[in-house]
């Protein structure tokens, strides 16, 4: 079974999109255990788009493709996978009457152009799409499945979840990939690689390392029959990773940081404050993503000179001992965001972003502290890149700090 993803559209040849759709849809196939081959990308010209579809019709037995099923001119792929078959357009009335009626309860009447939009070739069937007026296609022909699909993702995807996969997984439910990522923070790609390297050679599960913005992940992918078949082959190596990797894993999957904290705050019925020097407010911007985080987010100070350190009850006197970033400094912030805000619990954030060092300490070098009245918890740590991934860095070595600080509780 060879998979191929064809996106359709000048807009990514020209660089103005980035093509989404052929990564949502290539992340999607694993899923059913159908192995993607090529990912093409072709503007909207007839020739080419024949071109294209010609190829990918002799070499995969799957071909999914997004873009040109609008209304204009340039939107050719129907009449380019119709001239490919050697099939005729013709106007379905059934979907003509679809059309017509979207457009009437929208209170407008069909442009002439939609018309386009109802056509079907006699190897195609319609695939419904219920947050446009483009309905995709489903051909089948001669042992070979052509799926096509909208461009705008908010078309493609619930067409994909709804229309397209519950089909595929009807045929295709043979075997499946199953995966399991790993999240760590706190060592670097190489560090982990060496740690788990006795594991990178197995072939099922494989074991692949990633370096995100929230840290490493490991991911492990099985081959498997079913769901049961799949935790049996991955649940070895998860626990030997888990094992060697203990204290620098913080979560599994679709885990995020910042709504892990959020959930053991609410947990322990704490409240957060924040007083935070480089990372510029991100660690708040991160902390607010969750919903629901006003529930325990009292919320933050930005003190990004220490003037504004001082004046929010740090010590004029450790800054001039120790430096603005320093594990002291960074301790006695979180002190202070606690006592100013209010909380139960205050974290600290000072660090050196760049590009420039400061202080004689080196690009990358970030401080946490974290007091809870009783204790204070303060790290430091460095970091690598630029300023962003640095800010990037500081606040998910903070969340990852603060974790560790609440599950003790
Ligand atoms: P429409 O009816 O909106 O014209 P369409 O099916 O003809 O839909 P296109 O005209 O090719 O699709 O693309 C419409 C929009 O969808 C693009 O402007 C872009 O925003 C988005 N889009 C198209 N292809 C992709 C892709 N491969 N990845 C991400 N977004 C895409
Ligand atoms: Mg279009």
């Amino acid at each position: 079974m060879k998979a191929e993803i064809v996106s359709i559209g000048t807009e990514l040849l020209l660089g103005e999109i980035t093509d989404t759709n052929a990564s949502y849809l290539a992340s999607q196939l694993p899923l059913l255990g159908i192995d993607l081959y090529w990912i093409s990308q072709v503007g909207d010209n007839q020739k080419r788009l024949v071109e294209v579809l010609k190829r990918a019709w002799q070499r995969s037995d799957l071909i999914l493709t997004s873009g040109g099923l609008g209304p204009t001119e340039d939107d050719l792929t129907r009449e380019a996978v119709a001239e490919m078959l050697g099939e005729k357009l013709e106007v379905n009335t059934e979907l003509e009457g679809e059309i017509t009626k979207f457009f009437a309860q929208r209170g407008v009447k069909m442009p002439q152009s939609n018309i386009k939009q109802a056509m079907l070739i006699p190897s195609a069937s319609a695939l419904n799409n219920n947050q446009g007026t483009a309905p995709g296609w489903w051909v089948e022909k001669e042992g070979c499945i052509l799926i096509a699909m909208p461009g705008p993702p908010g078309e493609m995807q619930p067409m994909w979840q709804t229309e397209v996969l519950p089909k595929l997984r009807l045929r295709f439910k043979k075997a499946i990939i199953f995966s399991r990522t790993i999240k760590t923070f706190g060592l670097s790609e190489a560090a982990v690689g060496e740690l788990v390297s006795p594991l990178l050679s197995s072939t099922n599960p494989t074991l692949a390392i990633y370096a995100k913005a929230d840290g490493i992940h490991l991911r492990l992918t099985a081959k498997v029959k079913n769901q049961s078949e799949a935790e049996a082959t991955i649940s070895h190596n998860e626990a030997r990773i888990k094992s060697i990797l203990a204290e620098y894993i913080w979560g599994v999957d679709d885990d995020r940081l910042e709504a892990l904290v959020g959930e053991l705050l609410i947990k322990r019925g704490l409240s957060l404050a924040v007083m935070e020097s480089c990372s510029g407010g991100l660690f708040s911007s991160t902390i607010t993503d969750v919903p629901g985080s006003s529930a325990y987010f009292r919320g933050g100070i930005i003190a990004y000179s220490s003037k504004v350190k001082i004046a929010n009850g740090v010590s004029p006197k450790l800054i001039a001992d120790y430096g603005a970033v320093s594990p002291e400094v960074a301790g006695a912030m979180a002190e202070a965001a606690r006592g100013r805000l209010v909380a139960d619990i205050g974290v600290g954030i000072t660090g050196v972003a760049g590009p420039d060092e400061l202080e004689g300490k080196p690009v990358g070098t970030v401080c946490i502290g974290i007091d809870d009245g009783k204790k204070k918890k303060v790290v430091a740590g460095r970091y690598p890149g630029d300023r962003a991934r640095i800010k990037r860095r500081a606040t998910t070595a903070a969340l990852f700090e603060l974790k560790k600080v609440l599950v003790t509780y």
